[in-house]
């Protein structure tokens, strides 16, 4: 769990350095770095309802709607840089000093992701690191998969086989195999009779 946050607030810190000009085009399709901006705002506080439901007992569901989401991004995108920045920055501290006050038993509550599965609350650091770690990448501000800590891209790996379950038998370096895992763009990355590999659909 220590290292969990640790990698939650090595991930903030690369978005928050790949926020100082968010008037660019980012490397997801259709969205501006102002676009990831304000998704990762929003993500963090839906992972402090995530929070607020396992210290209280109290259902407190990530997202209203898909709907209401992708509108809230969107709307999110107008406002200014420095607000951009500080709504990051203010966000970001209040998910991680909200997690600070769980205790063990809050811990083990049981809570569900925007996509309804139940997990318990231990789960939500992870979900909050690969956010900031990926996102970071997907900011196109200079940051790769191999700026990553290897721990970390080891861990994300695990997690998305598991996650996606029939994943080829392929073979790469960490960081490629980890962008390849998680549809973003890589290189090097083979099959099993040593094909290059086909790309899989974006996951997060
Ligand atoms: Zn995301």
């Amino acid at each position: 769990m220590d290292r969990v946050l640790e990698w939650v607030d090595e991930g903030t810190a690369l978005c928050r350095r790949a926020l100082a000009e968010p008037d660019a085009p980012s490397l997801l399709p259709g969205w501006s770095r102002r676009h990831v901006a304000a998704h990762l705002s929003l993500n963090a506080e839906a992972l402090g309802n995530l929070v607020h439901w396992a210290r209280t007992g109290e259902e407190r569901p990530m997202y209203p709607s898909a709907e209401v989401r992708n509108a809230e991004i969107e709307a999110g995108t107008a406002r200014s840089p420095e607000e951009l920045r500080s709504w990051f920055d203010e966000s970001a501290a209040v998910l991680r000093s909200s997690m600070a006050t769980l205790t063990d038993d809050q811990w083990q509550a049981s809570v569900r992701t925007a996509q309804g599965a139940p997990i318990p609350a231990t789960k939500i650091p992870w979900m909050r690191a690969r956010e900031v770690m990926i996102h970071a990448v997907d900011l196109g501000a200079g940051i790769t998969f191999a700026d990553l800590p290897t721990d970390f891209l080891e861990a994300l790996c695990e997690d998305i086989r598991e996650q996606r379950g029939d994943v080829p038998a392929i073979t790469g370096p960490l960081p490629q195999v980890a962008a390849y895992l998680s549809g973003r763009p890589y290189t090097d990355v083979l099959g099993p009779d040593g094909e290059p590999a086909e790309p899989l659909p974006p996951w997060l």
